[in-house]
């Protein structure tokens, strides 16, 4: 008798998270307001850089962000203004759980729960937040030879984990990343190969133009573009970035645009 109560109410909140999930994913996939996303600043490395970094921080520095949501999601038909609501929240004094570094499937099914587990902890709130976008970005200080971390982002439970530089010469360029990884968390895919590079057609902006062609503009979810040297490039900021249309159909902004047209014709 108790072990069928226990294996039901088991099931009941298996039931409850994946229909979250999928009401979630529902609701920041319509395009009918502005996503709610929450930034989560954390220090990476445990430097006075870092720390510098985060206290200077300011939520307009992610309006970068905003306007090019806005920009792209109008060519696809969407008129949401703004796109994007970000809260600044303020810094936390934890980090994230460490994703595997093998890519073992068992592993990584494991710590993903972890890490929604961890999310919902430090929330601080009883209710999940419906529709928050959470984006935890870890700040390190630039250390010459040294990448960062991958970042990442994850659809179920909406979540990103942003490795950015603490520096101020490179918020344009950490906004990209973030874009990247918001973007995540809305069913868009990589667009790059193993080597880093964009791939053809779907990895550039202007696809319509032969691959080599130098570009300006990178395709968000490549993230980088061939340059006229034929080197691989990391453009300025999010103003040389755009969605390109195999994104557009991931995140659902043709869905929305087809909404959106059937109800303006009647
Ligand atoms: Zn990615």
């Amino acid at each position: 008798m108790f072990r069928r109560i226990r294996i039901l109410l088991l099931l009941g909140v298996l039931a409850a998270a994946v229909g979250l999930t999928w009401l979630e994913q529902t609701m920041v996939r319509a395009w009918q307001i502005p996503l709610d996303v929450a930034v989560i600043p954390i220090n990476g490395d445990g430097s006075a850089q870092a720390t510098e970094t985060i206290r200077a921080l300011r939520a307009s520095d992610f309006d970068d962000i905003g306007a090019f949501l806005e920009r792209e999601t109008a060519r696809y038909g969407v008129k949401l203004s703004p796109a994007v609501q970000i809260a600044l929240l303020p810094e936390l004094h934890e980090q994230p759980p460490a994703p595997p570094r093998d890519g073992s499937v068992l592993k990584t099914v494991w710590w993903s729960l972890k890490l929604r587990w961890w999310v919902y902890r430090q929330s601080g709130a009883w209710l999940p937040q419906l529709g928050r976008i959470k984006l935890f970005v870890l700040y390190h200080a630039p250390q010459d030879g040294v990448a960062l971390e991958h970042s990442l982002g994850l659809q179920k439970g909406l979540i990103g984990v942003v490795h950015a530089f603490a520096d101020a010469g490179q918020t344009r360029q950490n906004n990209i990343v973030i874009a990247h990884e918001l973007l995540h968390t809305l069913g868009a895919t990589d667009k790059y190969d193993a080597e880093g590079r964009p791939v053809y057609p779907q990895g550039y902006a202007e696809p319509e133009l032969p691959p080599q062609m130098p570009r300006h503009e990178a395709e968000i979810m490549a993230g980088r573009l061939v340059s006229a040297a034929g080197r691989l490039v990391m453009p300025p900021s999010l103003d040389q970035c755009v969605i390109g249309a195999m994104t557009a159909h991931e995140i659902d902004l043709d869905e929305g645009f087809r909404r959106r047209f059937a109800s303006s014709g009647g």
